[in-house]
């Protein structure tokens, strides 16, 4: 089996987020909470370090750096570079053509301004409204439901032109994939907690789910009429999400429904462990996408490659997109660039090996899952 070499193929990284303005001093345990979803501190302290993901991580590292294969030294060949060269090397040995960038997480106070990470990096930067942020926004600042709704209506008007490339939501993680459709009272009863809330403790985290699936219909609505795509966290995620409602099979009603056939729904983070499931809702809905992403859930070299030939096993080669979903620190975003592309290289050789596809047509499906189809989905090529 002959691996398929991609270098060359410059990346379009459909989810990722920003960069801290800071990237430096960092010390040892706040480097590798970067690298974890856990929020128990003696995961960082005791447990991170055994991940095959971080042994891959420090030892690729170690190249990049010219230095030796441990963290110690690792984290001082580091702390040598300022935040901006490392931002600028890392994301140029990326090969990284666009970086589109989920706005919401984390807070725009901490990150680099996107168009300075354009500047450093040479690559395009695009974004995506994060819908629960919004949301949050309207309902703290309006009386009642119907202004709200209204205030979202004109919030949302014309998406690309106040320049996003998408929508993104994080139900998932707040009160589930399953979303409803309510009766009108219990969304009211359900909004009224929700400011109840808000002036109880000087901010809102909307987690009503008669209200937040009420809001996502009116931001749905919205989505298919502009022919807008949107993002979904599915699956893997830190501990607020109930993976059993991370499944992207309880999507099925919003899946269903006519009227949305217009949005174009991206599952994002290949809805792991739920890629099987995720790949054949790509498969049988003409507006489903499956985002393959290399950064985030930190995996071995092998669970990877397995994500990837279960998605391509199943789902049009059309419909399958690269990411990073990286955060905050650029060696990540440039780790999944040259990981996805390695595996994607050896899962596209196998299906050549295994008859399904010349050596030809699997060139041209890298470039698609890299790249073109980012391009196509998220309209970037004007
Ligand atoms: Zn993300």
């Amino acid at each position: 089996m002959e691996a398929l070499d991609l270098t060359d193929i410059p990346v379009i990284d459909e989810h990722c987020h920003g960069f801290y303005r800071t990237q430096q001093p960092i010390d040892v345990i706040a480097w590798r909470r970067h690298f974890t979803e856990s929020v128990d501190e003696r995961m960082w302290r005791e447990h991170i370090p055994s991940t095959l993901f971080y042994h891959r991580l420090i030892r690729e590292l170690a190249t990049f750096f010219g230095c030796e294969a441990t963290e110690a030294a690792v984290l001082e060949a580091r702390s040598r570079l300022q935040s901006d060269d490392l931002i600028r090397s890392f994301l140029q040995a990326g090969n990284i053509e666009a970086l589109l960038i989920d706005r919401g997480y984390p807070a725009a106070e901490l990150l680099m301004p996107d168009a300075d990470v354009a500047a450093l990096a040479g690559c395009r930067v695009g974004a995506f409204l994060r819908l629960e942020n919004l949301m949050q926004e309207l309902i703290v600042a309006h009386n009642t439901l119907d202004d709200v709704t209204e205030a979202l209506l004109a919030a949302l008007a014309d998406v690309r032109a106040q320049g996003y490339v998408g929508l993104k939501s994080i139900v998932a993680y707040r009160t589930g994939l399953d979303i409803r459709w309510w009766d009108r009272s219990d969304a009211e009863t359900s909004f009224v907690q929700a400011r109840q809330e808000a002036s109880a403790q000087g901010h809102l985290r909307l987690q009503h789910k008669p209200l937040l699936d009420t809001l996502l219909h009116v931001a749905f609505t919205e989505a298919a009429k502009q022919e807008l795509a949107v993002q979904f966290h599915t699956g893997y995620g830190d501990t607020d999400a109930d993976m059993l409602l991370a499944n992207p099979l309880h999507l099925r009603a919003v899946l269903e429904h006519r009227p949305y056939r217009g949005m174009q729904v991206v599952l994002l983070h290949e809805c792991y462990p739920y890629t099987r499931q995720g790949g054949y809702l790509a498969a049988v809905y003409e507006h489903v996408y499956l985002d393959l992403s290399y950064g985030i859930p930190f995996l071995s070299y092998g669970e990877m490659l397995a994500f990837t030939s279960a998605a391509l096993g199943v789902a049009p080669v059309s419909k399958l997109l690269y990411s990073s979903d990286a955060v905050g620190i650029p060696e990540l975003h440039w780790i999944s660039a040259r990981d996805g592309r390695r595996i994607l290289g050896q899962a596209l050789g196998e299906s050549v090996a295994y008859g399904d596809l010349t050596r030809s047509e699997a060139e041209t499906a890298a470039r698609a899952i890299l790249h073109d189809n980012a391009v196509r989905l998220y309209q970037l090529g004007s």
